[in-house]
């Protein structure tokens, strides 16, 4: 496992640098920090913007998660639907159901709201993340509905939509790293996801996400879990008229992009709020660390 990249929330901030550095840089809602530990690189939690997000509500958050009191996976979907992440029952219902201690590294601090590192420099996204997507997509995943998941990553998410969409509906994740998504398979064959998972609804790839999944197009919900330099073209070929696709776009500054294909093909795009992936990229340059 590569110890180069760190996922960080706000609260990792040390506290010096944290009261010594206003916070006037993002008035954005909670998003994903990465930080990686070499001073050379690009990813300098110091360089992101939301680093030191003045947000108020994800200090409300903060101060509750830091009580330690948020240890069980229904508890933490509730502090999602107090401070108004988790907005519907679908979405609620849906990561209840699926026990994110089955997803990340053991011994982590599965309910943390703080993205964690999986190994190969890639790293399992925060809740407060994934709920925000859900939330987005969430009428691109009813049931029937076909939904791609690109950098699928530990498998959560996907997971996630298969519960949505439902056996009679497609989730489809695709990840580059085989080892993940050899993992990926192992953890969701543990969760309420396990018998989509075995007739098919539900399947995770290896492949490089930036082609899509053609197999399987078009879809109603894309969901992309790494940052692309700009919004890849097969993805939008590959996205039904009606559908969605949230993506996170940029390098050291980043936005996720919630794009929709009208019924006449048009698209439209827009930016949701700012967060911090990991690079969509080649293989070979995320094994080497970017
Ligand atoms: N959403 C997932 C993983 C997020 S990390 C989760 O929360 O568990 C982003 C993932 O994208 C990593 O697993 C990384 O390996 C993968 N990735 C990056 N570039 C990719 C590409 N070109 N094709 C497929 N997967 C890619």
């Amino acid at each position: 496992m590569s110890s180069s990249v760190v996922a960080y929330t706000f609260r990792h901030i040390p506290p010096l640098i944290h009261r010594s550095l206003p916070s006037l840089f993002c008035r954005h809602p909670p998003c994903t920090v990465l930080f990686k530990s070499s001073s050379s690189s690009s990813y300098c939690g110091l360089l992101n913007p939301c680093y030191f997000t003045g947000n108020s509500l994800f200090r409300r958050m903060e101060r509750f998660w830091a009580g330690g009191s948020v240890n069980k996976n229904k508890g933490m979907v509730e502090h999602l639907q107090r401070y108004g992440i988790i907005q519907s029952k679908k979405v609620a219902e849906v990561m209840e159901a699926v026990d994110r201690a089955l997803f990340v590294p053991d011994g982590s601090p599965a309910y943390e709201d703080s993205p964690m590192q999986i190994g190969f420099n890639a790293t399992i996204s925060a809740p407060h993340m994934h709920a925000t997507c859900l939330q987005l997509l969430e009428k691109n995943l009813q049931p029937g509905m076909h939904a791609l998941d690109v950098g699928s990553g530990t498998g959560y998410l996907t997971a996630c939509f298969a519960l949505m969409v439902g056996p009679q509906g497609r989730a489809i994740g695709v990840e580059h790293i085989p080892e993940l998504v050899a993992m990926a398979i192992k953890n969701v064959e543990k969760s309420t996801a396990a018998q989509l998972l075995k007739d098919g609804s539900l399947a995770l790839n290896v492949g490089d996400g930036r082609e899509g999944w053609p197999e399987f197009a078009p879809y109603d919900a894309i969901h992309v879990g790494a940052a692309a330099p700009e919004i890849p073209k097969p993805l939008i070929e590959q996205l039904k008229p009606g559908g969605r696709l949230v993506i996170p776009v940029g390098n050291i500054f980043q936005e996720l992009k919630v794009v929709d294909k009208n019924e006449d093909g048009s698209v439209t795009v827009r930016t949701e709020t700012s967060v911090r992936y990991v690079p969509l990229t080649s293989r070979e340059a995320q094994l080497r660390g970017y």
